[in-house]
């Protein structure tokens, strides 16, 4: 007798760990290893929740139809052009299985979203990385890495867990370099957080082509991702194919509504981008005066490498942190052992980690 057995590459994922969120023998945990929003979530998303819990008997609206009139009117884009997923990470998964199989590569830059390697593996393509320059994804690096196998190459922009990111004109040289039957992904998780001029999410790609898609997500500056919401921008073609193999009801009726409502308070979500502005440099500073590197993160989070010396290590520091209440994320399986990665959390939050960091360091001075 043998047991049924998944299809070639299924077992070479390694299932995906989410940041955690408790700690044994502590009361208050200080999270931040998600990126999640540091302010939570905007009321009026909570109270535009709440009211949807009478008709929980009630299958959505599979076609989102109200949040993709509210995308299209917020980013100046095609409502029809637009999908909606549970959590973007869906969307990044549907793509995989509509445009890749066996014996295709999925292309990403080495210390990539680790989703990439997963959505790859899981519809039975081959992920292929790309060398990084500083930490930033190389637009030469993934040129260089193309074959004729490459499918999907997703660009994370700006990246996590690096928080750098490329400028519009290095990404259009990334396109404009690829082959027309490649599709670009670009996933702008963390669009919202960025203020560099030289930056754009890459609507302006989309709308240019019929081979780049852009990932957006309702869980990082909306704070939502406890309801798993995300969307893509896409040209008609491969909004029609997403369409087709997209469960018809993907998106829940709650999460549906909140995203609306989150959309429509841009008070808070200036808020929250105001709250990043100050605190992002403020940790990165912070880090920096204790003799700790930084990459130059755009994002709600920073990555911060440790020293090799035992006792003084990124594993040692995570360690410190934990037995204080305080979970970051160790990056071992991005690759990158040496660095942690912080979110940016409240005011009171930031201080208490970056006291922690310093007591930790001043500990071997
Ligand atoms: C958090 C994150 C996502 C998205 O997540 P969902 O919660 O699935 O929308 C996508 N890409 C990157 C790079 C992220 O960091």
């Amino acid at each position: 007798m043998t047991a049924p057995t998944p299809r070639p590459g299924i077992m070479d994922i390694r299932p995906y760990v989410g940041g955690e969120s408790a700690l044994e023998g502590v009361s208050r945990v200080i999270k931040l290893s998600s990126n999640e929003g540091a302010l939570g979530p905007s009321p009026k998303a909570m109270e535009a929740f709440r009211a949807q819990a009478a008709d929980m008997h009630r299958y959505p609206d599979g076609g989102a139809t109200r949040l993709r009139a509210a995308l299209a009117a917020r980013w100046g884009v095609d409502a029809e052009r637009i999908v909606c997923g549970a959590g973007s990470d869906e969307l990044l998964g549907m793509l995989c299985r509509a445009y890749a199989g066996p014996g295709d590569e999925v292309l990403y830059s080495a210390h990539g979203f680790l989703m990439y390697a997963i959505a790859a593996k899981s519809c039975g393509a081959t992920p292929v990385t790309a060398p990084e320059v500083d930490l930033t994804a190389s637009v030469d690096n993934l040129l260089a890495a193309v074959t004729p196998r490459t499918k999907i190459l997703f660009l994370a922009n700006p990246n996590n867990p690096t928080g750098t990111y490329l400028s519009a004109d290095e990404v259009a040289r990334l396109r404009a370099g690829l082959r027309p039957d490649i599709l670009l992904v670009i996933d702008a998780a963390y669009a919202e957080f960025v203020s560099k001029n030289d930056y754009t999410p890459g609507i302006e790609l989309v709308d240019g082509s019929d081979n780049t898609v852009m990932c957006r997500t309702f869980s990082k500056i909306f704070a939502l991702g406890g309801l798993r919401l995300g969307w893509a921008y896409c040209p008609p073609g491969i909004a029609d194919v997403l369409n087709r193999v997209r469960n018809p009801f993907n998106v829940a009726a709650p999460s549906l509504a909140a995203g609306v409502a989150a959309l429509e308070d841009t008070a808070f979500a200036d808020l929250t981008k105001t709250h990043n502005d100050y605190w992002l440099p403020w940790m990165q500073a912070e880090l920096a005066k204790l003799g700790l590197p930084t990459t130059q993160s755009v994002c709600n989070f920073v990555l911060v490498q440790f020293p090799k010396e035992e006792g003084r290590t990124a594993q040692a520091a995570d360690a410190c942190l934990r037995a204080q209440g305080i979970i970051t994320r160790a990056m071992g399986g991005y690759g990158l052992p040496d660095w942690l990665r912080i979110t940016v959390g409240t005011g009171e939050e930031n201080q208490m980690v970056i006291a922690a960091i310093a007591a930790f360091q001043a500990s071997w001075n």
